[in-house]
C-alpha cells in the first residue's frame, strides 16, 4: 500500500502533513517507510528533528566521445531529444552534461563502434536514515546545479519500495510541489493521494491540477485544507465535490504548528490540541486501507 502526500504549490504545509501523518500512523501501530521525494528541497528530516545518514551517490549515464573514432556524422546530435549534444561546423559533437537525461539514444544510433564510450556523473544522493520514531526515512537530495530531478526521484522511489518490501507495511511518499513529471512519478501507482492545499485563489487553482492528476491516474484523492481559517474554504469544497474528492481534514492557522515546525518536533507528539487532527487523519487512512479503499 502506498500513500502520496502532495500539494499544488510550495508552502502549503505538505511536508508538515506528511511527517505528522507518518508519526501518527506509527503511533497507531502501523509499520511504514517514508520517502521524501521532494528532491530539490527535501525537509522531512528537519521536521522530524533528525540528521540525514551518509548518502549514496546516484550515477547517471552520459556519453563520452572518442574523437579518434568519431566520423562526425552528427547522428548522435540529431537523435538527442534533449539537445544535449551540439556539433561544430565540421560535425564534431560536444556534450552539455546538465541537459543529458541519460537515455542512451545517442549511443544506440552511433554507427561507429567505440565512438561513444560510457561515462557517468553524480546527479544526487539517496540517504537512508533510521528515525527514532520507528520507521526508515528515504531521502533524495539533488546535486546543486543539477537540472534533472526525475532520475533521482525514480531511483529514490525504487529504493524506498525495496525497503518497504523488506520491512513490511506502508510506503508514505512526500512529493515535490506542483504537478510536473517528478510529482507524477512519485504519485504513480499509489493507493491514495492526499492533496494539501490552502483556501486561497492560487491554492484552489493548484489543487484542481492535483485533482486532475489523481483522476488521470485513477487514484482516490483526499484533500487536507491547511490554514483553513484564512480564506474561502467553500471554494475548496466546491472543487472537492466536482472531483468526487473528500475533504478529510481542516487545519487552522496555528502558532503551535509553527513552533513545532521550528523546533523539529512533530506536533502529533505534543500535547497541543492540533495533534488530534493528525491522529484522526491517520485513523482515517488506516480505515481506508484496511477496507481496501
Ligand atoms: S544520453 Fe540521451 S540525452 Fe544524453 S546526450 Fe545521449 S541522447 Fe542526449
Ligand atoms: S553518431 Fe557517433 S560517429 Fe557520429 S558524430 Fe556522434 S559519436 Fe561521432
Amino acid at each position: 500500500m502506498r500513500i502520496a502526500v502532495s500539494g499544488g504549490k510550495g508552502g502549503t504545509g505538505k511536508s508538515t502533513v506528511a511527517v505528522n501523518l507518518a508519526v501518527a500512523l506509527r503511533k497507531l501501530g502501523a509499520r511504514l517507510t517514508m520517502a521524501d521525494l521532494d528532491v530539490e528541497t527535501p525537509n522531512d528530516h528537519l521536521l522530524l528533528g533528525i540528521e540525514l545518514a551518509v548518502g549514496e551517490p546516484v550515477n547517471q549515464f552520459m556519453p563520452k566521445f572518442d574523437y579518434s573514432k568519431c566520423t562526425k556524422c552528427r547522428k548522435c546530435a540529431e537523435a538527442c531529444e534533449e539537445h544535449a549534444i551540439i556539433t561544430l561546423r565540421d560535425g564534431t559533437p560536444f556534450l552539455m552534461p546538465n541537459l543529458c537525461s541519460g537515455c542512451r539514444a545517442c549511443e544506440i544510433v552511433c554507427p561507429v563502434p567505440g565512438a561513444i564510450l560510457e561515462d557517468y556523473r553524480v546527479v544526487g544522493h539517496i540517504h537512508i536514515t533510521p528515525t527514532p520514531y520507528g520507521f526508515t526515512l528515504v531521502t533524495g537530495v539533488l546535486r546543486e546545479g543539477e537540472e534533472r530531478a526525475l532520475p533521482l526521484v525514480v531511483e529514490a522511489k525504487r529504493r524506498a519500495i525495496r525497503i518497504q518490501r523488506e520491512e513490511g507495511g506502508l510506503l508514505l511518499i512526500d512529493t515535490a510541489a506542483g504537478t510536473g513529471n517528478t510529482v507524477a512519478k512519485a504519485v504513480e501507482f499509489s493507493d491514495l493521494l492526499i492533496a494539501v492545499t490552502e483556501p486561497t485563489p492560487p491554492g484552489v487553482h493548484d489543487t484542481k491540477l492535483i485533482l486532475e492528476l489523481g483522476r488521470l491516474m485513477g487514484i482516490p484523492t483526499w484533500i487536507v485544507i491547511n490554514r483553513a481559517d484564512l480564506g474561502e474554504r467553500g471554494r475548496v469544497y466546491e472543487l472537492a465535490k466536482k472531483y468526487d474528492a473528500e475533504v478529510v481534514a481542516e487545519i487552522p492557522y496555528s502558532e503551535n504548528i509553527v513552533r513545532s515546525y521550528v523546533g523539529g518536533r512533530p506536533i502529533v507528539l505534543t500535547d497541543y490540541p492540533e495533534a488530534k487532527i493528525f491522529e484522526e487523519l491517520a485513523g482515517k487512512v488506516l480505515s481506508f486501507l484496511g477496507g481496501g479503499g
